[in-house]
């Protein structure tokens, strides 16, 4: 079985897409189970990500096979608050952040923690060498919140080592692959070991069976499931 971590709905401002239909047809090609959905970066998103948020709640009502992840924007945090409340009673099981598409840093966003924690949120985090994302920026928020899970996406790109060390330091941290490369894969697999890592493919902008095939070629059979699915499963309470 398979869970995939990281995907978006929608028509990005860049240009990209992803429609429902595109995503359950991926889905059932590769042969992932469920996927976590959250909204890609729309034009008009409304306050907080609103309407694409109530976009994804009608989509897990009818395909169980989708998890739900509202998208925050801690620029307008009123609203964000309003959407961590939503996200509970619509049944999401986790919220992203993007600190360089959405343009907020870590101290920006941290007065969201509290609740994200008290709501037993996980959180995914886009990280890499982009302003804003450095995972070491963001260090202090994990350490002070232990019992939310951080998944990583992206491993931090060109500063992959600097998430691994915190990966390997604080177990409420996870690092998600996805658009890395096959050599940053493994030696991310080496380092944290893949009770650490959860499947990760960033659809649209990576390939679902390519980031599948990373897995393959690095793990022998008999030791994919916790990156297939369990340490995903314990993250999001299921
Ligand atoms: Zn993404």
């Amino acid at each position: 079985m398979i869970i995939d971590f990281h995907t978006h709905l929608g028509h990005s401002r860049d240009g990209a897409r992803q429609t429902l239909s595109d995503m359950l047809n991926v889905m059932r090609r590769f042969g992932v189970a469920k996927s976590v959905i959250f909204p890609i970066d729309e034009a008009s998103p409304g306050p907080a990500y609103a309407r694409m948020n109530r976009k994804i709640a009608r989509v897990i009502e009818r395909e169980r096979s989708l998890i739900g992840c509202a998208r925050l924007n801690p620029n307008e945090k009123k609203a964000s608050f309003e959407e961590i409340d939503h996200a509970v009673r619509l049944g999401f099981r986790a919220v992203k952040l993007h600190p360089r598409s959405d343009r907020f840093n870590a101290h920006l966003a941290k007065p969201l923690f509290e609740a994200i924690d008290q709501k037993r949120l996980a959180v995914v985090l886009h990280t890499g060498h982009e302003p804003n994302c450095h995972p070491s920026e963001w260090h202090h928020i994990f350490k002070a919140y232990p019992r939310t899970f951080f998944v990583l996406a992206h491993s931090g790109k060109d500063l992959f080592r600097e998430a691994i060390e915190i990966a390997k330091e604080l177990k409420n941290v996870y690092l998600d692959t996805s658009t890395l490369s096959y050599y940053r894969t493994g030696q991310i697999l080496r380092e944290v070991g893949a009770h650490k890592v959860v499947f990760a493919s960033d659809i649209p902008y990576s390939h679902l069976g390519l980031e599948i095939k990373k897995f393959e070629y690095l793990l022998p059979s008999s030791k994919r499931e916790p990156v297939f699915s369990g340490n995903a499963r314990n993250i999001l309470r299921m």
